[in-house]
């Protein structure tokens, strides 16, 4: 078998194979290798980029972003995407970073900047300028183990990493979930997940050109566009915020969903709750599976088979999963994990343990047919008086009560119990009072659990603090209620 990704994604097979639709536009997969192979062409004799070298992506979405990051895997060139709405001081942190030989732009007025280190180049006229150039049609060798790609994980508990993604278990993990989630070249995927991440970037955009399957192309993800897109798409993969907005929306009926086969979630904990809302008013079973950017997918719900509310799955083919006994925290061995933190061999080092084992830094277990259920990070877990609790746990009971639209269980420091739970709350009436509501959710739950987990407060926001990719910013809510009781 072939080394390199590209090789292994075999895009010329289906030429006449419809890849994109985006609006009234289709392009085909024998004019994408097309495009991508002039990206090569212009990213070697224009700015001489060869194997290894790392050329920055700071671009919107687009066919030709797509574009250009298959031509940096046929050239052996490492593709590094970073989210477009950075400002130039979080550029520049990036730029230092990863030392790229190219940096393409979408925001030229701001990277001008940058010039004096790297070449600099905006993003439409490196689109204009590779239009006339004859496409490079070789394959750049390369060995399983090199890398495609550094991206940088989300950055939820810390400054985000750098993690070293190699031709390997991109190749191994696209194998496993073309497999498992039964993606055919009949399949019609709908992106509507940012292009600068794991999940948009690697899972769901490899599982269908490696099916040679079309993806239905979307700038981002809003509600209504969705609706329009769904009815003719068969396949679309989300984060949980993708299903609860569905959910409030009325022209999400069955006209929308009607073709679907397939809805996945991923990147964040899908509550029970909406869970069980969407199969309630769709008929679908939405499959979470779980997955990191430092090993891709880890445990998936099956397709066929039962999926499980509240829970991961089990794990795919080769992973291998353990529980931490003091720490409870999972722990894998994979052929699809990654080559390393870039540039930093003390942290990479410090995430494995002496035996070999990667620690994800997700709390769970597994129960007796196998299923990963994550309680939480290992840094947001709650211990009170001694005892731990998994802010999951109680997210899925509060998240149930018909007057919560959503919820977060934090830790706050406390003089006797060390931590004390806190529960941060959206209600669902905004303008429900404060006291009664607490006394409320607080009486609710000591009836429901043990008293050590039951919140000593409870906090009461319009929205919960979200990233770019709609993870719950706990880091935030423990900074803002750390003086709760001092
Ligand atoms: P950083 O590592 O920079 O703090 P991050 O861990 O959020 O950020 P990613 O690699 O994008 O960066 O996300 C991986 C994490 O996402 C997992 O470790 C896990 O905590 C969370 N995650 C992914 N899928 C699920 C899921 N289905 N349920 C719960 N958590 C999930
Ligand atoms: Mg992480």
């Amino acid at each position: 078998l072939a080394n390199n990704l590209y090789s292994h994604l075999d895009l010329k097979a289906e030429p006449e194979k419809v890849l994109f639709i985006e609006n009234a536009r289709k392009m085909k997969y024998g004019e994408f290798v097309k495009r991508a192979g002039q990206y090569a062409t212009a990213l070697t004799e224009n700015y001489s980029i060869k194997k290894g070298d790392r050329v920055m992506a700071r671009v919107s979405k687009s066919i030709d972003t797509a574009a250009l990051y298959i031509g940096c895997l046929q050239i052996g060139a490492l593709y590094i995407p970073v989210n477009p709405g950075y400002t130039e001081s979080e550029a520049a942190h990036y730029i230092k970073d990863a030392t790229p030989s190219l940096l393409v732009t979408c925001n030229e007025e701001l990277d001008k900047a940058f010039r004096n280190q790297i070449s600099v180049i905006n993003e439409s006229k490196l689109s204009s300028d590779v239009s006339t150039l004859k496409p490079c049609t070789e394959i750049e060798h390369v060995e399983l183990q090199d890398p495609a790609s550094i991206c940088y994980t989300s950055g939820t508990t810390g400054l985000p990493k750098g993690a070293i993604l190699t031709h390997k278990m991109l190749i191994n993990n696209t194998n496993n979930l073309v497999k498992q989630w039964n993606f055919t070249d009949n399949d019609r995927n709908l992106h509507a997940l940012p292009f600068y991440h794991a999940h948009g970037l690697f899972i769901s955009f490899l599982c269908s050109i490696s099916s040679h399957s079309t993806i239905i192309w979307r700038p981002r993800f809003d509600v209504e566009d969705t609706i329009q897109h769904l009815k003719t798409s068969t396949v679309m993969m989300g984060v949980p915020t993708f299903y609860s907005r569905l959910l409030n929306s009325p022209n999400f009926n069955e006209e929308a969903f009607g073709n679907m086969r397939l809805f996945l979630s991923g990147s964040a904990s899908l509550s029970s709750a909406i869970f069980e809302k969407f199969k309630e008013h769709t008929g679908h079973v939405i499959l979470e599976r779980y997955a990191m950017t430092e090993a891709l997918v880890i445990t998936t719900n099956p397709l066929n088979g039962i999926r499980k509310a509240g829970t991961v799955g089990l794990p795919v083919p080769g992973v291998d999963l353990r529980i931490a006994t003091n720490s409870n925290v999972i722990e894998i061995r994979s052929p699809a994990i990654f080559g390393g933190y870039w540039k930093n061999p003390k942290k990479t080092a410090e995430e494995f343990t002496e035996d070999g084992w990667f620690k994800t830094g997700d709390v769970g277990f597994v129960d007796e047919d196998g299923y990963l259920t994550i309680g939480g990070r290992s840094k947001d877990m709650v211990i009170t008086g001694g005892l731990n609790v998994y802010p999951k746990e109680l997210e899925d009971f509060i998240d149930t009560l018909p007057f919560v639209e959503e919820s977060a269980v934090i830790a706050s420091p406390h003089p006797d119990f060390g931590e004390a739970v806190v529960a941060v709350v959206v209600p669902n009436d905004k303008s429900v009072n404060h006291k009664e509501f607490e006394q409320k959710l607080i009486g609710i739950m000591k009836k429901k659990v043990a008293n050590y987990k039951v919140p000593k407060r409870v906090i009461l926001l319009d929205s919960l603090p979200r990233n770019h990719i709609s993870k719950i910013q706990k880091k935030e809510l423990r900074e803002a209620y750390k003086h709760l009781f001092s």
